[in-house]
Parts: C-alpha cells; sequence; structure tokens
C-alpha cells in the first residue's frame, strides 16, 4: 500500500496552481498510488470560500474509489469563532483527519496568538496540525515553530516539506528532539531526506508529493536510498496512517 500525505485539490490564489478532481484520479491511478489525505489549495480568505473547497473535499473522498481523507485549512486570523466552528465542522462532520497552517499563504507565523490557537483547536479536536516549512523564511523556518513545539508537547506536529531543501536540518534537529514531530520532506533532496532517516529513523518520515507531477518523483527518491522492506513500508504509508489514526 501507499499513501499520501500531502495531497492538494482546488485552486490556489497564493501559488497560481489549480488541481482537480479529475487529476487526482487520473495520477494516483497512474502511479498506484492507494490515496492520501488532501488538503485545500489556499483560496481566496474569506470563510465562505473555506466551507466551500472543505466540502469539495469530502464530496471527492466519498465518490472516488481511492482511499482518501480530508484536512481543513483554515486562515488562522479568521474570527477565533468561525476558525472553530469551521475546524470542527471539518474534524466532527465531514471527518477530516487534521489542521494546517501554510505560514506563507495565511500570513501566520507559527508561535503567533493565532497559530497558537490553532494548537489549542487541534488539541481539543485531538487531530495532528500540518505546518508548511521551507518556503517563505522567516515564517517558515522550521525553528519559528519551536516555540508551538515547547507549550504544546502533546500535539502532534507534522512539518509539510521538512524545511525544503534549504532548512531540512532544522526539521531534522525538530524532530530528533520532540516526541511529537514527524516529517514530510517533500521537495527536499535525496541526500537530505537520507541523513534525515539515518537521525530520526524510518517511523517519522513519511511520503508525500505535494503535486501530482512529483509523485513519481517522491516514490524514487525514497526506492534510492532505502533497501530495508520495513523502512519502507514505514515511510510510504505506516506513518501516515498512525499519525493521523487512519482506518486502513
Ligand atoms: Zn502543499
Amino acid at each position: 500500500m501507499i499513501l499520501d500525505a500531502h495531497v492538494h485539490l482546488g485552486e490556489d490564489v497564493v501559488f497560481d496552481e489549480v488541481q482537480t478532481e479529475q487529476q487526482l484520479e487520473e495520477f494516483y491511478a497512474k502511479y498506484n498510488v492507494d490515496g492520501g489525505i488532501i488538503q485545500p489549495y489556499i483560496g481566496r480568505p474569506y470563510l465562505e470560500d473555506t466551507r466551500q473547497i472543505h466540502d469539495r473535499i469530502a464530496a471527492f473522498v466519498k465518490s472516488s474509489h481511492k482511499r482518501w481523507w480530508g484536512m481543513a485549512s483554515i486562515n488562522p486570523h479568521f474570527r477565533p469563532e468561525d476558525y472553530d466552528s469551521e475546524a470542527k465542522r471539518c474534524v466532527k462532520d465531514l471527518g477530516f483527519v487534521g489542521l494546517k497552517i501554510t505560514p506563507i499563504a495565511h500570513a501566520c507565523h507559527p508561535s503567533s496568538k493565532d497559530a497558537f490557537h490553532v494548537f489549542e483547536i487541534a488539541r481539543s479536536l485531538s487531530v495532528p496540525l500540518m505546518i508548511h516549512t521551507g518556503a517563505g523564511i522567516p515564517f517558515s523556518d522550521p525553528i519559528s515553530v519551536v516555540k508551538g513545539l515547547e507549550y504544546f508537547k502533546d500535539v502532534v506536529v507534522v512539518l509539510a516539506h521538512a524545511g525544503s531543501e534549504m532548512h531540512n536540518q532544522q526539521a531534522t534537529y525538530l524532530a530528533e528532539k520532540f516526541e511529537n514531530v514527524f516529517l514530510e520532506p517533500s521537495w527536499v533532496g535525496v541526500i537530505g531526506v537520507g541523513v534525515m532517516i539515518k537521525k530520526v529513523g524510518s517511523s517519522k518520515v513519511m511520503f508525500s508529493s505535494d503535486n501530482i507531477y512529483q509523485i513519481p518523483v517522491e516514490l524514487a527518491k525514497y526506492h534510492s536510498i532505502l533497501s530495508d522492506k520495513n523502512d519502507l513500508e514505514n515511510v510510504l504509508y505506516k506513518n501516515v496512517a498512525s499519525v493521523y489514526k487512519l482506518n486502513i
């Protein structure tokens, strides 16, 4: 089995990207990936648009024959009561399995007051918090997450892109230091991913594509550096399943 921890649907107004349901069906079939966790591309910062893309993800999860789960991405600067009700709706009503902060797109420092509110909601809903790291320094420098990690030791945090190619040593350091930190190293070069797995072990790293054209590239990285069957299984689906409590 292969599950992708970082999949997007919709239209992104920050990065000017689009991914449709048809593309997801086509590419995940083509590369024999069984499914994964789908989050919105960054839409316009309105509650109505946020609700719409979450509903669209929920509808796709239901209709597709692959195994998908939803992840909520809500602007942390929405009024707290709006943030809370949408997060709760996604997890309790739509069955979503996580929350996401994208510091560069949400203009949200991951250790700011509004980000801390997101940590609190993740804690109260018992879901992991994925935080984008890498592009968008200094907010997206993995070290910007450290205050949140010190305060919220019981919230599971997944560092998306694991700091990317430039800042993966910081992400690796956090995963070594904090038990509740996991790494999703999409866009990190193969040497960086190899060092990462040596340092934190295969049980803390999860395969993710972030973009349909990246699927074969990301898979090739792990087949190039890992030969042990257990390590490969951990990275390709077991870790994401256990961190997000996926019923597989
Ligand atoms: Zn992404």
